[in-house]
């Protein structure tokens, strides 16, 4: 299992920095939307930035990449067909981010729905799924399709279910009360929820979750499910089919105000 060191930024992102196995003093990046927590958290532990990695083209996601870069060049990369900043290597579906030096190395899967390119890095039984995958939600589709973000979630779902799902938003506690008003009888999502709002009651974080929980509490996982597609359909009122239950629920959840 890997070391990972959590950074907050913003009001709510977490970039996440991954510990070399042969050289813990060395951390890769994930989507550095600001290099200001990132540079005090590198000089307060004594580290060294080594490398980055980039899901998505959003600003709070690689804000801080050419900050980071001044300080000195680290192979960097990012999503094949996305403009990112940080002249990164570009990679797509089946390749593979290799830092050999420093024992890391990450598959890449394509995700498309929040942005059209976003991708998502999996290894070390960990998956760092950007604004894709949130625990018990998921991303706007803000340049995607409700096909392609369902297609997504099926691909990261379908990862094993001890995989932790490292996301870069602390989103938990609302999403979850949303998953209850989709499945008021899913008790894992109720047993969850009280557990992480003790977790945010002490300002800590409830990321990373697992694939094993997200199938459980998720309502985007669970599309498929008999209870999810009913609620679907009731706020609809008619028959849908699987692309149309994600979309329905998904636009349930943009105006959900809880
Ligand atoms: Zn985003």
């Amino acid at each position: 299992m890997l070391q990972i060191t959590q950074v907050r930024a913003f009001s709510d992102n977490y970039i996440w920095l991954l510990h070399a196995p042969n050289d813990p003093r060395q951390v890769v990046a994930v989507d550095p939307g600001d290099a200001v927590p990132v540079q005090r958290t590198l000089t307060e532990r004594g580290l060294k930035l080594a490398g980055i990695l980039l899901t998505h083209h959003h600003a709070d996601h690689v804000g801080g990449v050419v900050d980071l870069l001044r300080e000195g060049a680290v192979p960097t990369f990012g999503p094949a067909n996305e403009a990112v900043p940080g002249e990164p290597v570009r990679l797509r579906q089946g390749d593979v981010a290799p830092f050999a030096a420093l024992g890391l190395s990450f598959e890449v899967l394509d995700v498309p729905g929040h942005t059209a390119g976003h991708i998502a890095y999996v290894g070390h039984d960990a998956v760092f799924c950007g604004d894709t995958l949130f625990s018990a939600g998921c991303g706007r589709l803000f340049e995607g399709t409700a096909e392609q973000m369902a297609a997504s979630l099926a691909k990261l779902a379908a990862l094993p279910e001890q995989t932790q799902v490292y996301c870069a938003h602390e989103y938990t506690v609302a999403n979850l009360k949303f998953s209850l008003a989709v499945e008021p009888d899913n008790a894992a999502a109720a047993a969850y929820l009280q557990r992480c709002q003790e977790l945010r009651a002490r300002d800590e974080a409830t990321v990373p979750s697992n694939i094993r929980q997200e199938r459980n509490v998720n309502p985007f996982l669970r599309c498929h499910r008999e209870s999810v597609i009913q609620a679907a359909e009731r706020r609809a009122g008619r028959r849908l089919n699987p692309t149309e239950v994600f979309a329905a629920i998904r636009q349930w959840k943009d105006g959900f105000k809880g």
